[in-house]
């Protein structure tokens, strides 16, 4: 099986069966639209502490859009935020990288199912499908963390 459409496959899978979909309680709320391909994102933050208790988000949009979602709920529930950030920075560079970045085992460990996007690096109207979730979590974590420095 070729790299390419094994990726495929964990992205469809994750697009069939997304993980921690739905709205639940959350200290911060975004909405979050990638106009050039219609994918949205409605997302909320739980954190409790520096831990991150949950991410929950409805959305619609491309396979991409959606199973990155499911992949970005994996990698950052239950994590101390810190650690959420550099798996997030680490995945921001892997998407930047048009395709030119080959990920290593050590890449893969922190990634894990989000190495499969890859191949999406390659084609730019595409990366923002991926990176939709991802910026939708960042956004909703800062306005938790502000929301609670004003309280
Ligand atoms: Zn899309």
């Amino acid at each position: 099986m070729k790299l390419d459409s094994m990726y495929q496959e964990v992205i469809l899978d994750h697009y069939k069966h997304p993980h921690g979909r739905g709205l639940r309680d959350g200290d911060a709320e975004v909405h979050h639209v990638n106009p050039t391909c219609g994918d949205e994102i409605t997302l909320r933050v739980k954190l409790d502490g520096s831990k991150i208790v949950d991410v929950s988000y409805e959305g619609q949009g491309c396979s991409i859009s959606q199973a990155s979602a499911s992949v970005m709920n994996e990698l950052v529930v239950g994590r101390e935020l810190d650690e959420a950030m550099k798996v997030q920075e680490v995945f921001l560079e892997l998407m930047q990288s048009k395709g030119k970045l080959e990920p290593d085992d050590a890449m893969e460990e922190v990634l894990e199912d989000a190495v499969a996007f890859a191949g999406v690096s390659k084609y730019p109207a595409r990366v923002k499908c991926a990176l939709l979730s991802w910026m939708a979590w960042k956004d909703a974590t800062a306005q938790a963390l502000s929301e609670r420095e004003s309280a």
